[in-house]
């Protein structure tokens, strides 16, 4: 054998190892319930598919990570056996290594950005990240010892992934860190939103379990602005940091979008997909029903797959862009194709139909061509003349996005600086314009990713200690 191409040399490992995923269960079978469709790599294979990383010294995936996760690294030890050593190292730039594998479009991010893809496929980054995270989590790797507390107290609002990971970052520092959740079931989006399919809902609750363990406390059912005020927040407690997310979701904004049988997609999602006493939402029956969604990002890639579950009789994506400019996951869109989902790109409802009771019939769409990007650099689809045709449907799926919910008026609230769409404007500490008062995730970005919460968050988090530096001193003391 050439001593170039060695097989037991990283660098030519991947020209000799296929890329595989972990075992997935076939659609036929997983469309008959909510569990997740994927299970782990066995230890073998981690350690062949983690080899194939090439170790690049200016490593693209780790520069595409919005953590900067330390990717080749963990790579390196996980392809030794070292899972135990792997997962710390994830973990030391993550607060939810085990949660971000599962959710993150790793195709647009690390796998994306990985230097295989010229040659090959790219090393399966998000499933090893996952199986030394799931295995530290099995072999009593992951430490929840709370820290020695430095007589400064936090307060978060929202539990989402920004607020847990900032959570979890100033309690590792030693605040007395308390979560302040509008909902009676903690998680954010993580739970209330991202179907148990794509992330099984224990696999939030340990991770809530394990901040606990550490010492934040979580208050439930009270939402500030309401329950409690941000002035109060702020007179007793050191920081305060904004996790509250964007959930309010964007109308059809076409004739018809009240008849019934057009529902949002969020409560949808959310009364599907969360089996718990603490959810009360009325039921809305998709059963043996044609649904139609409306929009093409990860929403609408989730009420497909949540509809043909709930035993709809077809589902289809009405979507008026094509499938590159298509904002959600590619291998969702997959996933969801294999289920049964159909998608009618470059098609822009314009209508919903109903009859003489108001229930909905169908939608009435229009075909779209795209014309010259725009200023973000998206191509602007515009209407084909006289492409006007109806879909015959009796349910119809909102999933056009979220936005920021307003804040309460005539609150301290209205001292923070907002943009035109509502998003909050912070330095690159994180801080608003309410001193000592920081925020992140949704509530900053609008609607974006798991791993862009917990990178707000972890800036935030590190902020708020650096703007404490003194007071901790003078507490020391
Ligand atoms: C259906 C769906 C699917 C998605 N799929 C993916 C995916 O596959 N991968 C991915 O990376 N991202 C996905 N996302 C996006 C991701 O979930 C969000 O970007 C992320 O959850 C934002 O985190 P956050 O903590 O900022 O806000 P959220 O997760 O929205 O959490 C905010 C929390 O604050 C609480 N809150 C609001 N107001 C108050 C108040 N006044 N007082 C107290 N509490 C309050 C809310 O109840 C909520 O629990 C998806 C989103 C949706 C809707």
């Amino acid at each position: 054998m050439s001593s170039a191409k060695n097989p037991t040399s990283s660098k030519y490992a991947w020209s000799l190892i296929a890329r595989t995923a972990p075992p997935k269960r076939a659609a036929a079978e997983r469309v008959g319930d909510f569990h997740e469709i994927y299970s782990e790599f066995d230890e073998a294979t981690v350690r062949e598919q983690a080899s194939r990383c090439i170790q690049c010294p200016n490593a693209l995936c780790a520069q595409a990570c919005p953590l900067s996760n330390r990717i080749p690294e963990w790579l390196a030890l996980a392809a030794q056996g070292q899972f135990l050593e792997a997962a710390a190292l994830s973990r030391s730039t993550s607060n939810m290594p085990e949660i971000c594998s599962r959710v993150c479009p790793q195709e647009r991010l690390c796998e994306g950005a990985c230097i295989l893809n010229c040659k090959s496929d790219p090393v399966a980054i998000g499933s090893v990240e996952r199986f030394i995270n799931e295995y530290a989590f099995a072999h009593g790797g992951v430490d929840a010892t709370p820290a020695a507390p430095n007589g400064l107290r936090a307060a978060i609002i929202g539990s989402g992934p920004a607020g847990m990971a900032c959570a979890d970052e100033l309690a590792q520092l030693g605040y007395a860190v308390t979560v302040f959740e509008s909902l009676l079931l903690p998680g954010g989006l993580l739970v209330n939103g991202i179907p148990a399919f794509k992330l099984e809902k224990s696999i939030v609750a340990r991770r809530i379990d394990l901040l606990a363990k550490r010492g934040v406390e979580f208050k439930l059912g009270v939402a500030i602005g309401r329950d409690v005020s941000l002035a109060e927040l702020r007179r007793t407690h050191d920081a305060v940091f904004l996790g509250h997310g964007a959930q309010k979701s964007k109308t059809a904004g076409v004739p018809g979008e009240n008849f019934c049988g057009v529902a949002q997609a969020l409560p949808f999602l959310i009364e599907k997909n969360v089996d718990s006493p603490l959810v009360d939402l009325p039921p809305i029956d998709v059963a043996g029903k044609r649904v139609a969604v409306l929009g093409g990002g990860d929403t609408a890639m989730d009420c497909l797959r949540t509809a043909l579950r709930a035993g709809a009789q077809s589902a289809v994506c009405l979507y008026r862009r094509d499938f590159a400019n298509m904002p959600g996951s590619r291998k969702e869109y997959y996933n969801a194709l294999e289920e049964g989902a159909e998608f009618q790109f470059l098609t822009n409802p314009v209508a919903i139909l109903g009859d003489d009771h108001g229930t909905v019939t169908g939608v009435r769409c229009v075909r779209m061509e795209l014309g010259a990007p725009d200023a973000s650099g998206r191509s602007k689809p515009r209407a084909v003349p006289d492409s006007e045709f109806d879909a015959p449907v009796d349910l119809v799926l909102v999933a056009y996005g979220f936005d920021p919910v307003a804040f309460p008026e005539d609150s301290e609230f209205s001292a923070i600086k907002v943009n035109e769409w509502g998003g909050i404007i912070v330095d690159r500490n994180q801080m608003t314009s309410l001193p000592g008062v920081f925020a992140g995730g949704d509530s900053v970005r609008g609607p974006s990713l798991v791993v862009h919460a917990v990178r707000d968050a972890r800036r935030a988090a590190a902020g708020i200690h650096r703007q404490l530096a003194p007071k901790l001193a003078a507490v020391a003391v």
